[in-house]
């Protein structure tokens, strides 16, 4: 038996073949390693920090975190994907959660920890918006979105990608976004480009606004008819002859339209809560 028939023997790890990626958990896995290399250098990890995944999967994020800081808490929801990363990570710095991050209790977690994913995409805003409220734990979150999202997140005003999502983030978070990623970096391609964004928390709000929840119901309501001029939007919140008057107050041009309008803007109108009017 000289002849190497082994050559022609393919060894099939049993787990990888009974895997297949679920779109509804967004399972494109990052497979190109220069990819992978440029997400964990933008990172800029330091041998003290302790980082929370999002989406593990496959863990080709979670090796190189795991080599470069002193913990990884990794959360995964696949049913199939977290008991192999149970197995592969046991009585190391890395511990694998097997859970929904939108259900996994965030209060108990030490803060600071340093928050890094490759996002599913169908769950990226509730997973922002849970993140960004326990911000005093998360000093940065470090994502991979879909870009034209990632380009809503960071969009500024006067700009088409400007909106209600831009307003919100950037009212918790400076927004960066770091570069592009290409489908083919993924396995399988997504139909779409993606995109790496850091947030990093800031101590609090650069304006900050007596009330949040009626900051974004109004920046809501005005985005909700971007077509219309401030003056109009604003008449159904605070009364058209109001309106004028606060307007004018605050020197914003009543013709101007939701995206021409500023974060400080929007908080400075909203600071002048309609029930609290000096007029
Ligand atoms: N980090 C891996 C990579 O870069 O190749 C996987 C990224 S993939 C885009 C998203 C990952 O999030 C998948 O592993 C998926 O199973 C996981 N996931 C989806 N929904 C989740 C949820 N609600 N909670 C935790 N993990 C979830």
């Amino acid at each position: 038996m000289n002849w190497p028939f082994y050559k022609f023997v393919t060894v099939r790890n049993p787990s990888s073949a009974a895997f297949f990626p679920k779109k509804s958990l967004g399972q494109n896995f990052l497979v190109n390693p220069h990819f992978q290399q440029k997400i964990i250098e933008a990172c800029e990890l330091r041998p003290e920090d302790v980082v929370l995944e999002i989406g593990p999967g496959k863990g080709v994020l979670t090796r190189p975190l795991a080599d470069s800081v002193k913990k990884v808490l990794a959360i995964e929801k696949d049913n199939f994907l977290a008991p192999q990363l149970e197995e592969e990570f046991a009585g190391t710095n890395v511990t694998i959660e097997h859970a929904d991050v939108l259900k996994y209790p965030f209060e108990p977690l030490p803060g600071p920890m340093k928050v890094v994913g490759n996002l599913p995409y169908n769950i990226a805003t509730p997973i922002i918006e849970k993140v960004l409220a326990f911000r005093h734990k998360f000093p940065v979150f470090y994502m991979t979105v879909q870009l034209e999202y990632g380009d809503r997140i960071v969009a500024k005003p006067g700009s088409k990608k400007y909106g209600s999502l831009s307003c919100f983030v950037q009212y918790y978070a400076d927004v960066q976004k770091l570069f592009n990623i290409p489908p083919s970096a993924f396995s399988p391609a997504p139909k779409v480009d993606s995109c790496f964004l850091s947030l990093h928390m800031r101590p609090k709000p650069v304006h900050p606004a007596h009330d949040e929840e009626f900051l974004f119901m109004l920046i809501r309501a005005c985005f909700s008819q971007r077509r219309k001029t401030i003056r109009n939007s604003l008449a159904a919140v605070y009364g058209k002859e109001d309106t004028g008057k606060l307007l004018e107050k605050l020197k914003i041009d009543p013709r101007m339209r939701a995206e021409d309008l500023s974060l400080e803007d929007y908080v400075r109108l909203a600071n002048q809560n309609a029930s609290k009017l000096p007029f």
